[in-house]
């Protein structure tokens, strides 16, 4: 898998870099490369194969290591600790949806403090509650 190419076009000021750029964005700035969307133009002074390899490397390097971070968050998430944290976070945003849904009428949904987090299902959410049973835009859910 290659992360970025290089291409040589036609009466073109420099070399089209395309791929995950996003990745070495503020590398292609400091050689001077110019975005000319979709493409990244770099001098062709500043090209060579040592500049392609190590941009090449780089955006793999930062690909590899988004991918790491992201499995970690996952891991994380699914770990005891992580689920208490997420629960604790929705309790306590729970808590404030309530007081809003008082003054305001928002997070209509949200029938108490012991309900879940909404499932959206077409357009509609959709939550459970041990005191409420089944709700539906915070009314209880009986069916359609
Ligand atoms: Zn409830």
């Amino acid at each position: 898998m290659t992360s970025l190419s290089f291409a040589r076009r036609e009466n073109s000021s420099g070399i089209y870099v395309t791929g995950k750029t996003f990745y070495v964005k503020e590398a292609l700035k400091l050689v001077g490369a110019r975005w000319e969307p979709p493409c990244w133009v770099i001098p062709f002074e500043a090209d060579s194969p040592e500049f392609r390899t190590g941009l090449i490397e780089k955006a793999n390097a930062e690909i590899k290591a988004e991918r790491s971070a992201e499995r970690a968050k996952r891991a994380y998430e699914s770990s005891s600790e992580g689920r208490a944290k997420a629960h604790a976070e929705w309790e306590a945003f729970v808590i404030e949806a309530l007081k809003k849904k008082t003054l305001t009428g928002e997070y209509h949904y949200l029938c108490c403090e012991k309900v879940s987090k909404p499932e959206w299902r077409g357009g509609r959410p959709r939550t459970s509650c041990p005191i409420h049973g089944f709700c539906i835009n915070g009314s209880r859910y009986v069916g359609d």
